[in-house]
């Protein structure tokens, strides 16, 4: 009999809800209930891309609920900088689903223990659970790295002191002296995007860091990320918060507790995905020399001009390296007048690329082809090619991609930042840079720290081990509740 009951709830986007039903499918191997909420229109789309059947039918004590969406998405969820619509229109949609949640009993299922949302939607669950009397400890579960989250709640203090706001016309290399754990490493540019000026006089830079000052009263928090990878910031976030549990890298740690559970035999494989995943690229990648293959993708949500993607185009291509290339068929921003593609770029991709509109990157990235990643430096993507020991160059596009990338370069020393620029020219030389002429010194890099990834989530690691004494937290005060 399952003792605990944990709610789920993730911002309805690709990136957030595949992370989020990786920490449910770990909860579930601990023999836990879990009641994870979504959209209609996500969960149809795990339903017909992602095998949610199969995950349910391996794990009986894993429910899921919807309910309905507040946000015409249209065709193809990349949203792109219309993020934060998505997440203040949610926020306000949720209330009522989730006060049905908190205040109803399911027999068979023990009385919920705990709720586990996504940060990004602030004190909303603690908010509806103390206008209805409901008294369990409200967890947030944080999706971008340790970095960035640091960031945004150093922003009050970075205000004080004036080094921020960053104003219109100000030098983006200034250097922001003063954030505990990463004093002097970044540069205005490298703040998360949203530090950045924006059209609307700054109110995207309010509404994230209040969000995350709201996180603040969070019981206790997940972060998805390690002691070796973040640890200096780790520490200056465990002094905010009472409890802060790290268990990431979260895909890896899922499937090394598969395999000591023997679970990982049971359960055919889960696609976890809300795209049509072409596997075609994986027969492509084994007909291809070792190390030989530069892996281009920019997540689910970016949005680029077509200049931009005409310019990385030139350059892979000028670079003489192969390619495989994820170009979502929403990727362009708008309609475009021109979309011929040069007949150079078309031959040398003939020769040397492969194109798909959505890969399974992790095995793309365990592949013995894969040499370096052309990454947009979202926080998975990241954790990813980490794991995998796959160098990368970074070309961030929003929220903590920007910060992620400047630790890639200046922290870990696993990769190139091409951050504010897009020029065929320097993509080429990046390229070769990551690929021949400094490959030595960035696959060691790569390699150690994919080393220290795999320690954390074995047993005896810190991720690990945190995982542990999250189940017992969970676990405790779920007996103490029934
Ligand atoms: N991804 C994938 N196939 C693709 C492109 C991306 O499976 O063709 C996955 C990738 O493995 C990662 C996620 O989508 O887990 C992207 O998340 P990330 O945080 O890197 O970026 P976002 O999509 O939030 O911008």
């Amino acid at each position: 009999m399952a003792e605990a009951h944990v709610l789920i709830f993730p911002l309805p986007v690709s990136a957030h809800v595949a992370s989020m039903l990786k920490l449910a499918e770990l909860l579930t191997l601990e023999n836990l209930h879990i009641t994870f909420l979504t959209t209609d229109t996500i969960h149809g789309r795990l339903t017909r891309f992602g095998d949610i059947q199969v995950l349910s039918k391996s794990y009986p004590t894993l429910h899921f609920k919807t309910l309905s969406d507040s946000y015409d998405e249209g065709d193809h969820p990349g949203f792109g900088d219309r993020i934060w619509d998505l997440i203040s229109s949610t926020t306000l949609h949720a209330k009522p689903f989730l006060r049905d949640i908190l205040l109803s009993h399911t027999p068979q299922i023990p009385k919920l223990s705990c709720v586990i949302q996504d940060g990004i939607f602030g004190s909303l669950s603690a908010d509806v659970a103390s206008e209805f009397n409901v008294s369990i400890p409200i967890i947030q579960f944080r999706t971008v790295s340790a970095c960035c989250f640091w960031a945004y709640i150093s922003a009050t203090n970075l205000l004080h002191s004036q080094e921020l706001p960053i104003r219109g016309d100000e030098d983006m290399d200034r250097i922001i002296k003063d954030i505990p754990g990463m004093e002097n490493l970044l540069r205005c540019r490298d703040l998360p995007s949203f530090f950045r000026p924006d059209k609307k006089g700054n109110s995207t830079f309010e509404s994230y860091v209040d969000r995350s000052r709201q996180s603040l009263a969070a019981d206790a928090i997940i972060v998805n990320s390690f002691e070796d990878l973040e640890g200096p910031v780790l520490s200056q976030i465990r002094h905010h918060f009472p409890k802060v549990y790290t268990v990431g890298p979260l895909h890896h740690h899922l499937n090394t507790r598969k395999a000591e559970s023997n679970k990982g035999e049971d359960i055919p494989k889960f696609k976890n995905a809300i795209f049509q995943v072409d596997g075609t690229c994986m027969t492509w990648l084994d007909a291809q020399p070792e190390g030989s293959v530069m892996y281009v993708s920019f997540g689910s949500s970016t949005i680029v001009k077509r200049e931009d993607l005409m310019e990385i185009w030139h350059g892979l291509v000028n670079s003489k390296k192969r390619f495989l290339w994820v170009m979502r068929p929403d990727i362009v921003a708008g309609k475009q007048d021109d979309d011929r593609i040069p007949a150079e770029v078309e031959e040398g991709t003939k020769e040397r690329g492969f194109i798909v509109e959505w890969a399974p990157q992790e095995e793309v990235l365990e592949h013995k082809a894969i040499g370096g990643f052309l990454t947009h430096s979202g926080w998975n993507s990241t954790l990813e090619s980490v794991v995998a020991g796959v160098p990368m160059i970074c070309w961030p596009y929003f929220a903590d991609q920007q910060i992620n990338s400047r630790f890639v370069s200046e922290v870990w020393k696993v990769g190139l930042d091409m951050k504010d620029v897009c020029d065929r020219d320097v993509v080429e030389k990046m390229v070769n840079d990551l690929m021949v002429h400094r490959r030595e010194e960035f696959l060691n890099s790569a390699k150690a720290m994919a080393t220290l990834a795999h320690k954390s989530v074995s047993p005896g690691g810190s991720s690990y081990s945190s995982f542990q004494d999250f189940i017992h937290y969970i676990k405790s005060g779920s007996r103490e509740n029934n």
